[in-house]
């Protein structure tokens, strides 16, 4: 765009967005320009904060004409860079944050329509004061929005029970690159009309539309719980143990979530008021939920039960059950907190990996030998959604080790992972997270040509002049 078409350009867009709409001033953009990771450090034009998708559509009708790139971002939580502009200046960012509205929530049809800007949290409340249930949990609730939730197909803590993203999704209204908006909102369970548009928005992370509102599932409000923090030998007991939960508890297993001694240490050391619920150290953890909408199921025993079976073959080594919900919310706090425990504890290098839940002992026993031969000032903290077979497969850098010497070992590490996960495990390098800015050489590398080719022609077709987040998932 050229430095005279920029005033005209903001008058248009300030004409679109109305008073409070378009931010310009450096300090009132810094928040935006920057991704959660501070990997990246972008530019803007301004900052948009249309607060109707009506809005959100002229918005992009006029940057299409004018040939400017825009930027959707939700709540910013992401991992891969994927809603942060580029560092030219020469990009609209376009927030959602304001277009955040619950539409409807129908207890009887077990939905709920809300705008892209709601976070998460909000959504899970609604649903709840419906007596039902938003299944989609992640560390980043509190802040993420369900725009970037379906934007990137989020997964979290309850995908073994309830599928990702993608699955909780009945319809969705979208504004396209040329400024038309898509209203594909139905709350229709069965709709076997034609193609599946809606079904290319989820996961595309912004570059084929942007979402202003959706119809999720909604399903029964759980009414009770049984937690338990789980001492295990190895990870090949942990899936051993989640099959004989499952088959147990008749499908109660909601999460099942693996972690290391380190994870456990880490999170003990830097966040406050967390504190290990087992008297022992131990290698391996697991924590499991089993969840259920019917007061009558005794959980507790279940659970229990099928843990001293486990006992006396050897699957578990001890274990402690929450008594309590603050027992339940403090062995939950210790797996949120792995993340932020990493972060205060120095540099680290991450891997959202997923391979087929059988072969994750084997992997991690591979990887993790691995590890230790090529990577001395690197520490594993190999955890995540096991029951998936999603694994955030860490490194921290060793205690007294060099920041920086220890963060160029990067992309060698990032190599042999990677092509273990994906030539010899069948696995993803991107599990949940996406593929952003980050992993673009990594989708070039591991995908198909002939999926790569059809990918770039669904993107021409969506957007022809490649306006929407260029430079993320292709280039
Ligand atoms: C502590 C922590 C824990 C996390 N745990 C998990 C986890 O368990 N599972 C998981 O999957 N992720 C997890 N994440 C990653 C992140 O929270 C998710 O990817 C989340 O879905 C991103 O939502 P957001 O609103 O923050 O999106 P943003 O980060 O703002 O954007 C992400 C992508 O979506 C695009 N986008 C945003 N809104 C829209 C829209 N309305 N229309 C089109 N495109 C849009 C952006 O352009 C960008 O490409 C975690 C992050 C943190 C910080």
């Amino acid at each position: 765009m050229s430095a005279t078409a920029e005033p005209a350009l903001l008058d248009r867009l300030e004409s679109i967005l109305g008073v409070g709409g378009l931010l310009t001033a450096a300090t009132d953009m810094a928040p935006f320009l920057t991704d959660q990771r501070g990997l990246y450090h972008g530019n803007a034009i301004a900052v948009a904060l249309p607060d109707t998708a009506a809005r959100v559509a002229a918005v992009l009708a006029v940057c299409n004409a004018e040939r400017v790139a825009v930027i959707p971002q939700g709540g910013n939580t992401g991992y891969c860079g994927g809603a942060t502009p580029d560092e030219s200046g020469g990009q609209l960012l376009v927030s959602l944050k304001r277009l955040n509205r619950i539409r409807a929530v129908d207890a009887l049809n077990y939905s709920l329509t809300a705008e892209a800007g709601c976070i998460l949290t909000d959504v899970q409340r609604a649903a709840e004061e419906a007596n039902r249930f938003f299944p989609l949990s992640l560390g980043s609730q509190g802040t993420c929005q369900i725009g970037g939730n379906l934007a990137t197909n989020a997964g979290g803590v309850h995908v073994l029970r309830y599928g990702m993203m993608r699955d909780l999704v009945l319809g969705l209204e979208v504004a396209l690159a040329d400024g038309r908006l898509l209203g594909t909102l139905t709350t229709l369970r069965k709709d076997n009309t034609g193609y599946d548009i809606k079904s290319l928005f989820l996961g595309a992370e912004g570059t084929l539309g942007i979402i202003t509102a959706a119809s999720m599932k909604l399903f029964p409000r759980m009414v009770g719980a049984a937690t338990a923090f789980v001492a295990v030998p190895d990870p090949h007991a942990a899936v051993q143990l989640l099959a004989r939960l499952r088959e147990a508890s008749g499908e109660c297993v909601s999460s099942f979530e693996l972690m290391p001694r380190l994870a456990v240490e880490l999170t003990v050391r830097h966040i406050p008021a967390v504190r290990d619920p087992l008297d022992a150290a131990h290698a391996w953890y697991v924590l499991c939920e089993l969840t259920s909408a019917r007061a009558a199921d005794d959980l507790d025993t279940t659970l229990i039960e099928c843990l001293e079976q486990a006992r006396g073959t050897g699957l578990v080594v001890d274990a402690a059950i929450a008594r309590n919900a603050s027992e339940r919310a403090s062995m939950w706090k210790l797996r949120e907190s792995i993340p932020e425990a990493q972060r205060r504890d120095g540099a680290s290098l991450k891997h959202d990996v997923s391979i087929p839940v059988a072969a994750i002992a084997q992997f991690i026993e591979r990887a993790g030998a691995w590890v230790r031969a090529n990577v001395p000032d690197g520490r594993l903290v190999a955890y995540g959604h096991v029951g998936d077979g999603n694994l955030h497969f860490n490194l921290n850098q060793a205690p007294g080790a060099d920041r920086a010497t220890f963060l160029a070992r990067g992309e060698a590490v990032k190599r042999a992972i990677h092509d273990l996960v994906v030539r010899e495990f069948d696995g993803s390098f991107s599990a949940e997270h996406g593929i952003g800015r980050l992993k673009v050489g990594e989708l070039e590398r591991y995908a198909q040509p002939v999926e790569l080719e059809l990918m770039r022609a669904i993107k021409r077709v969506f957007d022809p002049h490649g306006i929407l987040n260029p430079g993320k998932v292709l280039r």
